[in-house]
């Protein structure tokens, strides 16, 4: 009967052999560098941060808004646009904001 550490080796040596192309290769077999590393993101609260910005966006037309950081003009933006298009009730709010992540 063999130990654990004898068909460790059977192992390893076998490895070696589907791996390596010739002596030099059997003696270093491929080695694999796995890196972990914990990342955190979160909305960017920072001084200089973007600013949010906004824009309004009609879903049956696809006409759209300026974008701006006043939600005010996307808002002033829909009620023109259903006075010259008054069946169009549907909208969209497209937000941008910024985020930021760093590690850990
Ligand atoms: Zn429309």
């Amino acid at each position: 009967m063999e130990t654990a550490e004898e068909t460790s080796a059977k192992v390893s040596k076998r490895a070696a052999r589907t791996h390596g192309q010739g002596p030099e290769e059997e003696r270093t077999p491929p080695r694999a560098v796995i890196r972990h590393a914990d990342w955190t993101v979160q909305p960017d609260h920072e001084p200089d941060a973007k600013p949010h910005t906004y824009a309004q966006e009609c879903d049956l037309c696809g006409e759209g808004s300026t974008r701006s950081t006043d939600q005010e003009v996307g808002t002033l933006w829909i009620l023109e646009h259903v006075r010259t298009n008054p069946s169009h009730h549907s909208y969209t709010q497209i937000v941008k904001r910024t985020f930021r992540t760093w590690m850990r």
